[in-house]
């Protein structure tokens, strides 16, 4: 699906961490295949440096490339910032902090935590709200308590992290169109 890049999408909000980047499009001598991203964290910039920036308004491959590149940067952000809260939490309520982690680009299903001590978080959830991420994040860590959604895992988890309805309601909201167009996650992502 090809959409307009260049005036549909002039931001990226990760509202979870609390930081919103520009997107600025620049050419720049690459193979026609490659994308480089640079963010200038003082800025707030993002930097995107493609071969023919104009090619990003016709081409879907172009528009995939961009789209790949992008998740890679948001996945490296995920599993740079997402431990560090999952271990927080795991001590504040004296938890188990799991040591499996992975990211996931599930849109529905946030979180999950598995047996095994994996727990895996949708990197997604970066543009949600930060209480939004918390209560995933503790949901999940609930479970290395409590495997089921029983009575017993509802009252530990509302004793840790409520869901409020705001977290709710939020939690039920797709992702923009914007960025579904953008990250191309109709596409069976
Ligand atoms: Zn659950």
């Amino acid at each position: 699906m090809i959409f307009d890049i260049f005036n549909d999408v002039k931001e990226l909000n990760l509202k979870a961490i609390n930081k919103c980047y520009s997107i600025r499009f620049v050419h720049a001598v690459l193979p026609f295949d490659k994308i480089t991203i640079t963010v200038n964290q003082t800025k707030s910039e993002m930097v995107i440096y493609i071969n023919t920036p104009e090619r990003l308004k016709t081409s879907e491959q172009a528009q995939t490339i961009l789209a790949n590149s992008l998740i890679q940067w948001l996945d490296k952000i995920a599993r740079n910032t997402y431990p560090t809260i999952i271990k927080n939490f795991a001590q504040k309520h004296q938890l188990t902090n799991p040591p499996h982690f992975r990211t996931t680009i599930a849109t529905t299903k946030w979180g999950s935590y598995k047996s095994d001590g994996t727990i895996s978080i949708s990197l997604w959830l970066l543009f949600y709200s930060r209480e939004a991420l918390n209560h995933v994040i503790v949901h999940e860590l609930c479970h290395t308590r409590c495997m089921d959604h029983g009575t017993g895992f509802k009252a530990l988890l509302n004793q840790m992290c409520p869901e409020t309805p705001f977290i709710k309601k939020e939690l039920n909201t797709p992702l923009s169109e914007n960025l579904v167009k953008l990250f191309q996650i109709n596409k069976g992502r």
